[in-house]
Parts: structure tokens; C-alpha cells; sequence
């Protein structure tokens, strides 16, 4: 299979993408639905203190002004999950660190969330999985007992 070329991050050591999934029409509905007065901005603005550090801490800033506040530049946050990443299932990190789990465990979820850390906006922008399709995700010893 060849590497996909619509990846557009300029980052270096991006983790192989696949089965790439864009929010936007999401957001624009989400954002359409605050405009209109259908939904109420304290929901849609409600980023956790804990999702607020981690765009602090762990994220990058864009260029793009927040499309609530107009106040702040949007930050960009990624998440991990899956049983593949281990401990790091459900946490927030650097592309760097994600592309070294996606080099050490091949089959995992990405999640990239906005943040504004003026008014709280967030919205998921995109999701996909690393690895190539057909590989086994690296399992941990955590048994199921779904199978009877
Ligand atoms: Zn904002």
C-alpha cells in the first residue's frame, strides 16, 4: 500500500494514518445550532480544566480565532485510546509522542480536539487509527469475559 499523501501535517515523524474520519460538518452544525440560539453556549463551551492544561501543556496553537469568542487562537490537543496504548488509553498528547506510540504499538485511536482557552469552546476536528489495516493491536494481558 502506498503512504497516503493527503496528509497534510507538516509535523516530522507523523504517525501513518488510516481510516480518517473529518468533524467539520459536525462543527458547523454544533456551531450553526449556537448561532441560531438552539443550543446554549455554557454546553457547547464547556472544556475541562483537564482539557484546558492539556491544550496548555501538551497541544499546539493554530491560527485559526476561536468561532465562538473571536478572542483567542484555537489550540490543538490529541488524544489517544485503545488497549494497544496501555495506560495511555484516554489521555492527551504531543504529536511527538504519538507518532513514537504509533512506531511501538501499531493499532490505536487518535482523537484531535480544539480547544479555546478564552471561552471554553472545544469540538473534536478529527479521529483516525494508526498502524496498517490487518494488524493486530498489541494487546494487554486485561482479559474479557464477553466470550462465553
Ligand atoms: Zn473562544
Amino acid at each position: 500500500m502506498a503512504e497516503q499523501a493527503a496528509d497534510r501535517s507538516p509535523r516530522r515523524a507523523a504517525p501513518r494514518r488510516r481510516a480518517v474520519v473529518d468533524h467539520a460538518l459536525q462543527r458547523r452544525a454544533a456551531l450553526a445550532d449556537l448561532t441560531a440560539g438552539r443550543s446554549d453556549r455554557l454546553e457547547a463551551c464547556d472544556a475541562s480544566p483537564y482539557l484546558q492544561r492539556a491544550a496548555e501543556r501538551l497541544g499546539v496553537r493554530t491560527d485559526r480565532p476561536c468561532p465562538v469568542c473571536g478572542r483567542q487562537p484555537l489550540w490543538e490537543v490529541l488524544w489517544v485510546y485503545g488497549d494497544a496504548v496501555g495506560d495511555a488509553d484516554g489521555t492527551a498528547r504531543t504529536a511527538a509522542q504519538v507518532g513514537a506510540l504509533a512506531r511501538e504499538r501499531p493499532d490505536f485511536a487518535v482523537y484531535r480536539v480544539e480547544v479555546c482557552r478564552a471561552c471554553g469552546w472545544n469540538h473534536l476536528v478529527e479521529t483516525w487509527r494508526t498502524g496498517t489495516p490487518g494488524t493486530p493491536p498489541a494487546r494487554r494481558s486485561r482479559r474479557t469475559a464477553a466470550d462465553p
